[in-house]
């Protein structure tokens, strides 16, 4: 599998603070040439996905948890559903964040993310996450106003703040044996126009329009910068944040795909060993059933 592994790599950041947006190109595909062998690569991690999760829920030591985040219609969703087609739903569970609720807003930025977190054994996936706090709300001013912080909370390193907590956080998790890896799905501002176009032109995608991603769209700059400083100021080692080319979808996935295997593989997942004790029970069962009647 060692092309996937290459595939990931290239987008991976260990290490933000020279990370530059500009130097990655939503239209890249790597070195792989058609959406034939894309497939066809997918395919084979959605099988493999599926049998590494068999392990890590039978283990029951480590959770995984995947940050996805994007710019509208850059493809969360279908990314999400295609990726994952392969792991058993038992062992999977995906939240999505949209803009907080009145409890939510009673609570510190960190609380409604961490009361979905993965269990032991789970792959956990955030479909936006805590990052909305540096994104959304960065670019925004009136959402920090909303959130009933004291103005003596609020300064001007509120942003560098914030960071600094994700970054605790995600420590924190690490240690306590959730692996944390962050997808940015990074779609161009001309793919994204196409794309709302066809939500508008083809009745099967209508539903998926809205006039709120247009006016989204007008913050287009402010976005990028706030990205691209969110990725400088919270991408470590142990928590790194992929930006994948998101223009042609059937690379995102493989991309994630790939990164998804790589953190699984990173882990030594296998199956629980039976006990001495166990494997005489079993033993004495066998017996039973083949000596029944
Ligand atoms: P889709 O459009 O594919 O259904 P979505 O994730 O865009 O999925 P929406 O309901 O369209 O879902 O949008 C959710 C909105 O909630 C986004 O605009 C996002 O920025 C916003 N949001 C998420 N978290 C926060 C937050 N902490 N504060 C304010 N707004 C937030
Ligand atoms: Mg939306």
């Amino acid at each position: 599998m060692s092309t996937f592994d290459d595939l990931a790599d290239r987008y991976r950041i260990n290490k933000g603070k020279t990370f530059r947006l500009e130097d990655i190109d939503p239209g890249d595909t790597g070195k792989v040439k058609s959406q034939e062998k894309a497939t066809e690569l997918l395919q084979k991690s959605v099988q493999l996905m599926g049998e590494l999760q068999e392990k890590l829920y039978a283990q029951d030591r480590w959770s995984l948890l995947l940050v996805f985040q994007a710019m509208d219609a850059a493809g969360k969703d279908g990314t999400i559903k295609h990726v994952l087609s392969g792991v058993n739903p038992q062992g999977c569970q995906v939240t999505s964040f949209k803009a907080p609720s009145d409890t939510e807003l009673d609570h510190d930025f960190l609380w409604r993310t961490t009361c979905a977190l993965p269990e032991r054994g789970r792959i956990g996936i955030f479909n936006r996450s805590y990052y909305e706090e540096v994104l959304v709300v960065r670019v925004h001013p009136n959402f920090l106003a909303g959130q009933k912080l004291a103005p003596e909370l609020v300064g001007d390193g509120i942003w560098k703040e914030r960071f600094e907590d994700i970054r605790n956080f995600e420590g924190y998790l690490g240690r306590n044996g959730v692996i944390t890896r962050k997808f940015f799905l990074h779609v161009s501002k001309e793919e994204q126009r196409k794309r709302f176009l066809a939500r508008l032109t083809e009745p099967k995608k209508n539903w998926k329009f809205s006039a709120n991603d247009v006016k989204e769209r007008a913050h287009w700059d402010e976005y990028m910068e706030a990205y691209e400083d969110m990725i400088r100021h919270t991408a470590t080692k142990d928590a790194p944040w992929y930006v994948v080319p998101a223009d042609n979808k059937w690379f995102t996935r493989i991309v994630v795909a790939g990164a998804i295997i790589d953190a699984l593989q990173s882990l030594d997942l296998h199956f629980p060993k039976v006990s001495k004790t166990k494997l005489k029970d079993l033993a004495a069962a066998k017996h039973a059933l083949l000596n029944e009647n």
